[in-house]
């Protein structure tokens, strides 16, 4: 079975689905892989480094997709690309794929499979490429919020004098979530949080966050049976702002991680209320990719406001530490293909039925499959 590694070509796409670690363990299971030349490099890895843990190094899509029977990517591949993938082949990586995508898959003869759709269970913690990406953002938040903060986070006290601890608010407590107020807390910031989930409430305490939130009959409803937040009222969301703006006014750093699974991430930030913030305050807006949780966010771009917050409204935010996204992303995919993979006949074995396979599966045998894009 030849597994293809591409070149990921989508923009500010810094991450890879292999690496030379997993190369090795996928030639150890009896595969041959090919990745295309460049593909490890925005993630430090140079071809030399695939080449010797037994890849070969192709020099463009078409070698490397030449006779594959396994396509390993982060975002789904281009037109281009994909029509040279071979009738029959497994496309594996997060493909966000709407019915015309899926549709096109199925034509085209490729198996496909989307893991950001893997179930929230136990079994599939190992392959779950949302929570492993999350967590290294929310990470990635915090550095960045400390870099563009113009003061400490630790409270310092020196003999020139004490600075004080910054006030850090985290919006959803979510992966993402729960990460940053760790990693804030490492940091030595005061760290506050909010989610709607009644679960995220003591989760937060457990890292030693205070919670800050507006609980009614809705909020205890709030988790759908799949652990994603619910959209809720318009009435809900007006309450919780009132609770949040009055809260935020106090705030050095604000991250923001809420998402509502399937929709336009909910505007948890107004404009009056980055207005109430003090000049040098920073949000963080991790939820830029899906619109964002602040109003005044301009997805991909670092913006200034009138009194002086800044707002890093950067998309992808795993891809901006990319080494370590695509170590865990590869070891994700690597995890899904040991798990259905028939060790005789050395090739991958996904029974239909299984709940992993039948979340994942976008399409199969030439037909769209997914019943939400059936
Ligand atoms: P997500 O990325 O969909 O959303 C991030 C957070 O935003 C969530 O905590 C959500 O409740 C919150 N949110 C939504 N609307 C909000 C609002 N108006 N105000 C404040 N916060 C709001 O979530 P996620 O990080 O993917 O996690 C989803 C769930 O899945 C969580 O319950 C998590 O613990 C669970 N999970 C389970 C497993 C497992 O294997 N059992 C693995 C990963 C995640």
């Amino acid at each position: 079975m030849r597994v293809a590694v591409l070149r990921e070509r989508r923009a500010a796409e810094t991450r890879v689905a292999a690496t030379p670690e997993t190369v090795k363990k996928l030639i150890g299971m009896g595969c041959t892989v090919a990745v295309e030349a460049g593909a490890g490099l925005s993630s430090g890895i140079p071809d030399a480094q695939y080449a010797e843990a037994g890849a070969e190094v192709a020099a463009d899509p078409a070698a490397a997709l030449a006779g594959a029977g396994i396509v390993l990517a982060v975002r789904a591949p281009e037109a281009a690309e994909q029509a040279l993938i071979p009738r029959g082949a497994i496309l594996i990586g997060t493909l966000q794929a709407d019915k015309d995508a899926a549709s096109a898959y199925a034509s085209a003869g490729i198996d496909a499979c989307a893991m950001e759709l893997a179930p929230r269970i136990t079994r599939a913690q190992s392959m779950d490429v949302l929570s492993s990406q999350a967590n290294l953002a929310g990470y990635r938040a915090v550095v960045e919020a400390a870099g563009a903060f113009d003061k400490a986070f630790p409270m310092l006290m020196t003999a020139a004098g004490t600075i004080s601890a910054a006030n850090v608010f985290v919006m959803g407590a979510g992966v993402a979530g729960l990460q940053a107020i760790a990693t804030a807390r490492r940091l030595g910031g005061r760290v506050s949080a909010t989610d709607v989930r009644p679960a995220a409430k003591e989760e937060i305490k457990s890292l030693g966050a205070s919670f800050v939130g507006y609980e009614d009959e809705e909020s205890k409803a709030a988790q759908t049976a799949g652990g994603y937040a619910k959209q809720l009222s318009a009435n809900f969301y007006a309450e919780q702002a009132k609770v949040v703006a009055a809260h935020i006014a106090k705030q050095d750093i604000v991250i923001c991680t809420a998402l509502v699974q399937g929709r336009k991430a909910p505007t948890l930030v107004t404009e009056a209320m980055v207005a109430s913030m003090k000049p040098g305050s920073v949000i963080v807006d991790i939820a830029a990719d899906a619109g964002g949780n602040v109003a005044v966010t301009q997805p991909g771009q670092e913006t200034l406001t009138a009194n002086g917050v800044k707002v890093l409204g950067f998309t992808n935010w795993p891809g901006r530490i990319p080494a370590a996204a695509s170590a865990l992303y590869a070891r994700n995919l690597l995890t899904f293909l040991t798990t259905f993979w028939d060790k005789e006949a050395k090739k991958p074995a996904m029974p239909a039925e299984d709940d992993i396979v039948k979340g994942v599966t976008l399409t199969r045998g030439g037909a769209v499959v997914h019943p939400s894009l059936a």
